[in-house]
């Protein structure tokens, strides 16, 4: 998608601090970072919202989640406990229009799920 933000970091068009690269997804830390580990996991492929992901193409999800776990065993923070969360649309929070999965960890995060 050309003017979409995370097809250019994939395309290395604009920088990224990646921690991590496969087939399927690349991850790299979040420019503003909301805990002490937020690494954001993409698919390589654009898909705009979770929405947009149709049945066919729903071993994306193993492939964000695998990678999730990864890089939370990677970063010492798999037992002491992490999160991920994908917003969606504006009331979800979401501000760019490429599928992600946020990975948080590195501090304790409050029961809320929302605010
Ligand atoms: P969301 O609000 O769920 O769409 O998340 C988008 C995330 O992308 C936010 O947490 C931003 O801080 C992050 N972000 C925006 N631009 C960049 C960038 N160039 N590199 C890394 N993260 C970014
Ligand atoms: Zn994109």
């Amino acid at each position: 998608m050309p003017n979409c933000l995370f097809c250019k970091i994939i395309k290395n068009e604009i920088p990224g601090s990646i921690l991590y690269e496969d087939e399927e997804v690349l991850a790299f830390k979040d420019l503003h970072p909301q805990a002490p580990v937020h690494i954001l996991v993409i698919p390589k492929k654009h898909f705009s919202t979770l929405n947009d992901v149709e049945i066919a193409s729903t071993k994306i999800f193993t492939s964000l989640l695998q990678a999730a776990k990864t890089i939370a065993h990677q970063l010492g923070i798999s037992e002491k406990g992490y999160r991920c969360v994908i917003n969606t649309h504006p009331e979800g929070g979401q501000s760019v229009y490429h599928l992600h999965l946020h990975l948080l960890g590195g501090a304790q995060m409050g029961p809320s799920m929302v605010g």
